[in-house]
């Protein structure tokens, strides 16, 4: 099967579906116009912008006026904490996980740079914090949690609802409201994302995960949440994320939220289908290998096996050779020698962390794909601990 192509590499982005170039279409053409003026034009854009505002409120059972559109997951992430806190306007504590994606581990080491404290939460063997230890992290000056909803390197999924209850308790009792965001990026499209069954003041999700355009997202922020700018300009989105509205890619957005929660639960059904029979095949034909995290507790999109004795980047390199895409856990980290921080806060042995590869899928998938790398894998990964000292003397040992 030469020059076949696999993209098992669906958290780090998605293709963008035929229907959702279609909606986007108009919008680079005749509806053109800035969303912010006031003639025909201007109106015409601003009722795609609205349209679509109210088509993502529905399908997160929120308000119209509840929703931002934002750049991007990253940019969600940080007007959140950073809105947050700046409303404060005043020093305090924040929670958050050690397995946080970037956006947010990055964001909360500024905020140490800049004299908060942030505790970062432990998580157990299959990557789950702990509601226990969140709520006795929780200190008279904590502002703000946030935790996301699913895990991108091996799909945790985070009781979110259940912390929901516990902080609205423990707000009753204090003057200072301690304000709750979930980084929803690896979820929203593949769990049905009820903002009022999760009981988060803000939630953070990103087009491109769920086969929309790349380089925008959207936040939800909570009807009554105190939040500030952390960008100056226009009025725009309620003069939280100033800046023209990009209306094909929002429209995009809007047409691709909606296409994801239709098919939710035959796409989930698939999927599932896919990651055990390839879980699996690797478990019968490879020795020394992990499955990291509990896949029972984690998104169907997403398998993450360690090949002991191999270097990931390594194994990513002849699965790209034989056009399989995979990738060693977040793609923002690629490239980095480092090993995982996700695995590494779930105590996965450094070696076994080293020889971490990401399968991760979508609807599109096929189970030939499924055949395809199970036919390419047990070669690859035999030449690869070939060249391992260790693996070698192992073996002449047994
Ligand atoms: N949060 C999570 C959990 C992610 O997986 C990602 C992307 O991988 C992001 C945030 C960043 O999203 P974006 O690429 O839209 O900035």
């Amino acid at each position: 099967m030469k020059n076949k192509r696999v993209y098992f590499d669906n958290s780090a982005t998605t293709p963008v579906d035929p229907e959702v170039v279609q909606e986007m279409q108009p919008y680079f053409g005749s509806i053109f116009g800035n969303a912010s003026s006031f003639h025909f034009f201007g109106r015409e854009a601003g009722k795609a912008l609205e349209d679509s505002r109210a088509k993502v409120a529905a399908l997160l059972n929120a308000e119209p006026s509840e929703i931002i559109f934002t750049g991007c997951g990253t940019e969600s992430d940080n007007i959140a904490i950073f809105g947050i806190l700046n409303a404060y306007g005043k020093k305090g504590h924040i929670v958050t996980s050690k397995i946080e994606h970037h956006a947010v581990l990055y964001s909360c080491k500024r905020l140490e740079e800049l004299g908060y404290e942030v505790t970062y939460l432990d998580v157990d063997k299959d990557g789950v914090v702990s509601v226990d230890d969140l709520l006795k992290a929780v200190k008279d000056n904590t502002l703000l949690v946030t935790l996301m909803h699913a895990n991108n390197e091996v799909g945790a999924i985070q009781p979110i609802e259940e912390i929901s209850v516990a902080l609205k308790t423990i707000n009753e009792k204090r003057k200072d409201k301690i304000y709750f965001h979930t980084d929803a990026v690896q979820t929203t499209g593949k769990i049905h994302i009820d903002v009022k069954k999760l009981g988060v003041d803000l939630l953070s999700l990103s087009s491109h995960k769920f086969h929309g355009p790349k380089g925008v997202g959207a936040l939800y922020i909570k009807k009554g949440t105190n939040i500030a700018p952390v960008m100056f300009g226009g009025h725009h989105e309620n003069g939280i994320r100033p800046g023209t509205e990009n209306i094909p890619y929002i429209a995009g957005l809007a047409k691709a939220l909606e296409l994801a929660n239709r098919r939710i639960t035959d796409q989930n059904k698939h999927m599932l289908h896919l990651r055990e029979k390839l879980k699996k095949g690797i478990i019968e034909t490879i020795p020394e290998v992990i499955i990291n995290g509990s896949n029972e507790k984690a998104v169907s999109s997403i398998l993450n096996v360690s090949f002991n004795y191999i270097e990931g980047e390594a194994m990513l390199l002849k699965l790209d050779m034989e056009g399989v895409a995979a990738s060693t856990g977040s793609a923002c980290a690629s490239g980095s020698s480092e090993p995982s921080h996700v695995l590494s806060a779930m105590c996965v042995d450094p070696v076994a962390s080293q020889g971490a590869v990401r399968f991760s899928f979508s609807h599109q998938n096929t189970e030939e794909e499924v055949d395809y790398v199970l036919s390419v894998l047990p070669k690859i990964v035999e030449s690869l601990r070939a060249m391992s000292p260790v693996w070698n003397t192992k073996k002449q040992g047994s």
